[in-house]
């Protein structure tokens, strides 16, 4: 392979153009298309290539004929290729960001920047990062070392949620581990993923980064596919039980991102008020389209109703509508699917009689997708507004006594993906914590990530972990090196 630092700054591609595959550094098409659409609008933004099953092979060949070159470079080399695309995704930016807020309805000014930003940083993070051999004995008769080597194939599967982040998130630590990769995006938001693969492309050598799109079956040829070595998931619980069942035929190591039910625990003598904007971005952020998003939270009785009434009166100066609007706090839910799960969400609620102090009632007239922000007050516990992930602008708020119960509560559920805990008291928020059974938990702050922090869900929230050195060694296989001496 032909190493030549590229010069990512100078890249350009017409975000005019359609919208094409990457497959072996070609730009390809499709003889069928999907069409994508502008959940706030409902107006079609463009149409994507749907990728036919013998496509999917061909990203997959390429992906398998680049990997021994790929992975032969070292980590320097590979680092500036990586390096060279964050300086081209950063070309890009403006585009990425408004494409986003068309094909996804978060708002442009505010969460669809923060989320093409940090995709950026991430890439440009995870390029410094190294697995440097580990000498685990030396003696004088031998040396045991472990290496981290590649995987190969490494098909990777994202949601609709987060499409420019969650991707990013697995395409740099997957290249700089000497792995390639053949990436499907969701068919509701694939039109940001197919412009970065075709950045990819101007940058990255032939075949190391393949991109291609459709629906749902695209993803089970991958997952089903001999030459892939590895999945990398981001999705629904249900899903990712598909992925790990197909993933078995010729034993792919599978990291799965899933589902997540949080909840947040405000212990007694909890200075509530100034913390009342960070729990509603925390449950309303991304409109509640978020897998770590607050969804349970769980007031004690002595504060819950001035907390209820402050949380009330916050939430309801927000303001729903479309993400090209700066005076858009929270955008449209990104589909219909999802927006039908949350109609018949709603009319439970409804029909259960459930005290309802903000919002309620879905405006089916609109031509968005849009949801009005929703608070139910103290709803049973085996609620299904309680009991499920509703990945949408709702929230119950939950009165609690008795820690053994609300810890119990907390933990009553098949999910384990993150929690939160605030107080007064440090030590006995953290003791709560350190029994909430969640990947992460965070006390007195909440949704803080880190390239070196791994992030997995335990119980049905998932598999393994993306990021920190744990995240980077998922993308390998552990060498054990022994020689005499
Ligand atoms: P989804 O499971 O419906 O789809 C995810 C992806 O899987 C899509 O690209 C889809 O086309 C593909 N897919 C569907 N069926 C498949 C199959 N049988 N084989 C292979 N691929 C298949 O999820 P979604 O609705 O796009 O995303 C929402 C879910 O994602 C929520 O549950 C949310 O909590 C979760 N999520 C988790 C995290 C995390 O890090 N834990 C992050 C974001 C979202």
């Amino acid at each position: 392979m032909n190493v030549q630092a590229p010069f990512g700054a100078q890249v350009k591609i017409d975000f005019g153009a359609p919208y094409t595959m990457s497959i072996a550094g070609r730009q390809v098409g499709a003889n069928q298309t999907f069409e994508v659409f502008n959940p706030a609008t409902g107006e079609v933004v463009a149409n994507a290539p749907e990728a036919t099953e013998t496509q999917v092979n061909e990203a997959v060949a390429a992906a398998k004929q680049a990997q021994p070159g790929w992975a032969a470079l070292s980590w320097e080399e590979r680092s500036k290729y990586i390096t060279a695309y964050a300086d081209a995704l950063d070309a890009h930016k403006e585009e990425i960001i408004t494409l986003l807020t068309k094909e996804q309805g978060k708002p442009r000014h505010s969460m669809a920047t923060v989320e093409v930003d940090y995709a950026i940083y991430w890439v440009r993070e995870v390029a410094k990062r190294r697995l440097e051999d580990e000498v685990i004995e030396d003696t004088p008769e031998h040396i045991v070392k472990i290496r981290h080597t590649p995987l190969g194939v490494v098909g990777a599967i994202t949601p609709w949620n987060f499409p420019i982040l969650l991707g990013l998130w697995k395409i740099a630590p997957c290249l700089i581990t000497g792995n390639t990769m053949v990436m499907k995006p969701s068919p509701y938001t694939p039109l940001g993923t197919l412009r970065f693969g075709e950045i990819a492309q101007q940058v990255l050598p032939e075949g190391v980064l393949n991109v291609v799109s459709g629906g749902n079956e695209q993803g089970v040829w991958i997952t089903n596919h001999d030459d892939v070595s590895k999945i990398s998931f981001t999705g629904s619980t249900a899903t990712g039980k598909k992925v790990m069942a197909a993933s078995s035929s010729n034993l792919k190591r599978i990291t799965l991102e899933l589902g997540g039910n949080d909840p947040s625990i405000v212990m007694p003598g909890t200075d509530y008020k100034p913390l009342i904007p960070t729990l509603f971005d925390a449950a309303f952020g991304n409109s509640g389209q978020w897998c770590i998003a607050i969804k349970r939270l769980y007031v004690h009785d002595s504060l819950y109703d001035g907390f209820l009434q402050a949380f009330v009166d916050y939430a309801s100066e927000k303001v729903v509508g479309n993400g090209m609007d700066p005076s858009t706090d929270l955008g449209p839910i990104q589909n219909k699917m999802q927006y039908g799960k949350l109609l018949d969400l709603f009319a439970d609620v409804k029909a259960k009689g459930y005290n309802v102090p903000l919002g309620g009632k879905i405006d089916e007239s609109l031509a968005g997708n849009f949801v009005p922000i929703t608070v139910v007050d103290n709803p049973p516990r085996d609620s299904r507004i309680v009991k499920e992930e509703p990945f949408g602008p709702i929230l119950p708020i939950m009165r609690w006594t008795n820690l053994e119960d609300v810890i119990e509560d907390c933990n009553d559920t098949q999910f384990g993906l993150a929690a939160s805990v605030w107080g007064p008291d440090r030590a006995e928020a953290i003791e709560v914590a350190n029994r909430l059974e969640a990947g992460t938990v965070w006390v007195n702050e909440i949704h803080i990530h880190g390239i070196d922090i791994p992030f997995g869900g335990h119980k049905q929230s998932g598999m393994g972990v993306e990021n920190g050195t744990e995240g980077l060694q998922e993308f390998t296989n552990t060498k054990t090196l022994m020689f005499a001496k």
